[in-house]
């Protein structure tokens, strides 16, 4: 069985891991690899390695550190197929969506290779008579970034990029489950000319995070996940002294008001749900429909999801692949037990899907609920998968309301022709990320990606110029060059004249 191991201060540890986890492709559902556990002193090992790499990286030349972060920019676009061939056969999406996601974490690494623009301070001259004062910002250390299953390339790409040309080493975290290309990284960084322990895995869970958060030699820590260990992770992080940053679920909500393009609606709908098999922290799970508009939209969606190719993603056509594990297969599937018990209308049922030669794999197919209530679990539950769920309304503030009572707040959408609409959803909505007429809003790279309520904890969205500040502390000087004015005892406020 292959054994996907540590990469510590610039290479793959040999030696047995004392635990491993199994690995599997979700298309087959047959274990692949195994992947060691790390302990505490494995964490040790790691975190020691980047504080010996920072000494030196902290004042690496910005003009050496954008050389590296474009030489790993060509690499890794140089490589996109290979990556994206690794998550499919681990995390079981489509290779097309694969290749999108390592497409949006190039854009992470394109915004990190002009980090000598971001890092420019302000400087004010003559602030008092041959006193000048600048303000400059300075790496933190040796950073953590946790990340989850569902993005094991584009959600760590939001962190390091970033994190290392600001000047900092990092230790990745990446999810047991696809750990694959988080190797692959390690290997083209060091063809990059990266440093050896700039950037270290370890690979693990619950053992290694709680090694990570409470070892003292860790600065930050970045956390990508769902909710009740976001909470955690800030929790546990911030007690223990460090700068925390924890994006967690989602329950994203789509409006469609009765005036909206419903083929436009219906497009998005059914691409913003079923895309990676709901598998998204930006997926829609639920359609908000106003007044008439369900009967016009949900043939639509229906027809469309018929339509729908599932096969292993690496088939040609494929649409939708398997969900990335059994255990997250029956966890979705009993979901839409409960649906049905508890009085939706069950319109397209999953459950019954086959995939020929792939009996063994995950599979579950696009279900479709109407008249869903806020009391049912399908509702208040993020179930990250292809349940798509319909609630209607009569009019548009209960539509609104219902997203503001809801306890996340990544994303959200609202499909309309109509302006005035458009704008009074963008000014009340209480949603980090919002989309008029895009199902999917996340940020381009120049932004940052965060939601509000429930789906973050701190005061830091991630990448872009909020992924600059959170991975950089300010430092405010002023400076006198002596001078005859200035000589002197004088105990009283200065007073900058
Ligand atoms: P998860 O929370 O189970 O795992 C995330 C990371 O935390 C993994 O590295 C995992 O090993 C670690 N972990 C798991 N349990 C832990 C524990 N008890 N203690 C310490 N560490 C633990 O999430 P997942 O299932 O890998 O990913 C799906 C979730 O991530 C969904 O909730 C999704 O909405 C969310 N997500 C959010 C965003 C966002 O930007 N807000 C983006 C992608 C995914």
């Amino acid at each position: 069985m292959n054994l996907i191991n540590h990469y510590i201060d610039g290479e793959f540890v040999s030696t047995k891991p004392s635990r491993t986890s199994p690995v599997f492709n979700p298309a087959t559902g047959s274990q692949t690899a195994e992947v060691a556990m790390a302990t505490s002193d494995d964490v040790d090992r790691a975190v020691a390695a980047a504080s010996r790499a920072y000494e030196s990286w902290r004042d690496a030349p910005l003009t050496r550190r954008q050389n590296i972060m474009f030489a790993f920019r060509e690499l890794v676009a140089k490589n996109k197929g290979e990556i994206a061939k690794a998550m499919t056969a681990e995390h079981g999406k489509t290779i097309d969506d694969a290749l999108g996601e390592v497409q949006r974490g190039l854009e992470v690494i394109e915004f990190a290779c002009n980090i000598a623009h971001l890092l420019k301070g302000d400087y004010s001259e003559q602030v008092s008579t041959g006193v000048d004062t600048y303000s400059i910002r300075q790496s933190l250390g040796v950073v953590v970034g946790i990340t989850p299953f569902n993005f094991p390339t584009m959600v760590p790409m939001w962190m390091y990029p970033i994190a290392i040309a600001c000047g900092n080493t990092f230790v990745l975290k990446p999810s047991e489950k696809d750990p694959t290309v988080s190797q692959m990284a390690a290997e083209l960084f060091a063809d990059a000319g990266l440093p050896d322990g700039v950037f270290n895995v370890v690979h693990g869970d619950k053992e290694s995070v709680d090694a990570l958060l409470a070892h003292p030699d860790v600065a930050a820590i970045s956390f990508v996940g769902s909710t009740p260990i976001a909470r955690y992770i800030h929790e546990t992080g911030t007690a223990n002294g460090k700068r925390v940053q924890a994006l967690g679920g989602a329950k994203n909500h789509m409006i469609v008001l009765p005036d909206a393009d419903m083929d436009l609606a219906a497009d998005a709908a059914v691409s913003a749900g079923f895309g990676s098999a709901g598998e998204r922290c930006m997926a829609i799970s639920v359609v908000i429909t106003v007044g008439e508009a369900a009967d016009n939209l949900l043939p639509k969606i229906r027809e469309r999801i018929t339509e729908l190719k599932i096969a292993p993603g690496d088939a040609s056509g494929a649409q939708m692949g398997p969900l990335v594990t059994k255990q997250h297969l029956e966890k979705v599937t009993s979901y839409v037990a409960a649906g049905e018990s508890s009085g939706a209308t069950l319109l397209v049922d999953g459950r019954d899907v086959k995939v020929e030669g792939h009996e063994e794999g995950f599979f579950l197919g696009p279900v479709l609920f109407d008249n869903v209530t806020t009391d049912m679990t399908i509702y208040t539950d993020e179930i990250f998968g292809p349940v798509l769920s319909v609630v209607r309304v009569d009019r548009y503030e209960d539509a609104i309301q219902l997203i503001n009572d809801n306890r996340y707040g990544n994303g959200t959408a609202i499909f309309t022709n109509d302006g005035g609409a458009a704008r009074k959803f963008q000014n009340e909505i209480q949603v980090g990320m919002v989309g008029i007429n895009v199902p999917i809003p996340v940020p381009l790279s120049f932004y940052s990606f965060g939601g509000w309520k429930d789906s973050i904890f701190g005061s830091h969205a991630i990448y872009g110029p909020e992924g600059v500040h959170f991975y950089t502390r300010p430092k405010v000087i002023i400076s006198r060059w002596p001078d005859p004015i200035h000589r002197g005892v004088d105990l009283g406020f200065p007073q900058n004249v």
